[in-house]
């Protein structure tokens, strides 16, 4: 996500360290480059002007003059202000007093409107709501059945017209399918909407009639970030042709530059909800500026990953280990597996690696790291005999070549892992009880 931003900014940002007075000279080469950066970035031009603007008279001010570490102001000032570019405070949904809340989905076609209905249908559901999804999109042919797979997916039902039954009206679908969530019930109801290709009247006449005649709480725009700057100009049209609360950026994991997260809200005053990260129903988080603005500046997004880890993560499996090691019972390759396996549960490594601080400067290794790894482990582990795995001592040289061929890797690769277990069992026992099952000491890489 936004790599050659994030990059180009901490490399211009760290041409300050070392400096123990910044001149003036110095402010405005670090605040030339950023400018350039941004728009590369395809940030658009008075967004990019105003945050310069501002970053400029702080930078020059006295916060940092009589700061110790003058760099590190500096850096903390950009961090303030690419904050405030992303929205400031974690924008939240308006809930309605008597449910359902009423969510209407809007944005181009192809902007990921239907995936996300799903995505958000399953993250409502996790947090104990019980969502209903209605498909009012009745332009793109398969719309509807898109739909029907993404709710059945997510584990959450469709309001869908009767097949069969004419071109239909998406207005009067709409509106059945939000009397339908209220007579059974349900406390939240999200309604996809058809998009065009390009902006088009007609559709903005017919997104803001379902608009009128359902009363969305909340109107989430669904916009590509792949399209930079140019989203902010769609957002503009939408806002002025049907209105709407709170944005949604989607394929931030594609090769977003930045430009649409950081425009828009600058460019139509409404917050980013959402982010959509992927293909999949996972693939989703709430927005974050401060936590987004954090990742630019390759600071990490701690927050995230401890959420992320928190929701797979298995509790009774780590107090099971806990109290293993508590009882003075020594680390062995089966907890290892297990560690990995945990590990792997987490869901997409890369991204999460991503999210930690500093990991730009191993951006070429989280590339090409492969989790496949952890097959390769788990598969070396699973051709050891339960007594080798309590007792590694016994992985002689001929029971190594044995496990390598019944693995299908090599005597060199087995070596590296049991090395590498070695030194998690050293970590293990110097932990003690204490932090045990917390940390993973067998990440991979
Ligand atoms: P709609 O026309 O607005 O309903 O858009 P869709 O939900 O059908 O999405 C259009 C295409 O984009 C589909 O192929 C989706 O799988 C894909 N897509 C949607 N969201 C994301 C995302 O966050 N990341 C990636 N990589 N693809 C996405």
């Amino acid at each position: 996500m936004f790599n050659n931003l994030s990059d180009r900014i901490t490399a211009s940002l760290k041409g300050l360290r070392g400096h123990g007075r910044l001149s003036e000279a110095d402010v405005d080469k670090t605040i030339r480059e950023i400018r350039r950066a941004l728009l590369d970035a395809d940030v658009a031009v008075p967004v990019v002007r105003d945050f310069t603007g501002r970053v400029r008279e702080r930078a020059l001010g006295e916060e940092v003059s009589k700061a110790l570490n003058p760099a590190q102001q500096v850096v903390k000032i950009v961090h303030d202000e690419l904050v405030d570019v992303l929205g400031g405070a974690t924008g939240e949904l308006a809930w309605a007093k008597n449910p359902p809340t009423v969510i209407m989905l809007a944005g181009l076609q192809g902007a990921g409107k239907t995936t996300l209905a799903g995505k958000l249908a399953r993250w409502m559901k996790s947090e104990g709501h019980t969502p209903m999804l209605v498909a009012a999109d009745l332009q793109r042919p398969n719309a509807v059945n898109q739909l029907q797979i993404v709710g059945e997916r997510a584990g959450v039902p469709v309001f869908a017209p009767e097949p069969g039954n004419g071109v239909g009206d998406p207005v009067l679908v709409a509106m059945n399918g939000v009397s339908t969530a209220r007579f059974q019930q349900h406390d939240i109801v999200i309604v996809d909407t058809a998009g065009r290709l390009g902006i088009d009247e007609e559709m903005m006449q017919q997104a803001r009639d379902i608009r009128d005649a359902v009363h969305p709480d909340d109107t989430l725009f669904v916009v590509d970030a792949m399209i930079g700057q140019d989203a902010a100009r769609v957002a503009e049209a939408f806002r002025d042709g049907v209105g709407f609360t709170g944005v949604v950026l989607s394929k931030l994991d594609g090769d977003a530059r930045g430009g649409a997260a950081l425009s828009i809200t600058g460019v139509t005053q409404r917050p980013i909800l959402f982010a959509s990260t992927g293909e999949q129903l996972g693939d989703f988080e709430r927005f974050h500026p401060d936590r987004m603005a954090g990742r630019i500046l390759d600071m990490g997004d701690v927050m995230s990953l401890i959420e992320q880890a928190e929701r797979s993560f298995d509790q009774a499996e780590a107090e099971k280990m806990a109290g293993k090691l508590a009882k003075g019972e020594d680390f062995t390759l089966e907890d290892f597996l297990g560690q990995m396996q945990q590990l792997k549960k987490m869901g997409n490594l890369k991204k999460m690696l991503g999210m930690l601080p500093n990991m730009g400067q191993f951006r070429e290794q989280l590339e090409n790291f492969d989790e496949k790894d952890i097959g390769r482990v788990e598969a070396i582990i699973q051709s050891m005999t339960p007594a080798e795995r309590n007792d590694s001592k016994l992985l002689n040289g001929s029971r190594r070549a044995r496990i390598a061929r019944g693995s299908g890797t090599s005597v060199s690769e087995v070596n590296a892992l049991l090395e590498r277990f070695k030194q998690a069992q050293q970590m293990m026992r110097t932990m003690g009880g204490g932090m045990a099952g917390g940390g993973m000491p067998g990440a991979p890489g």
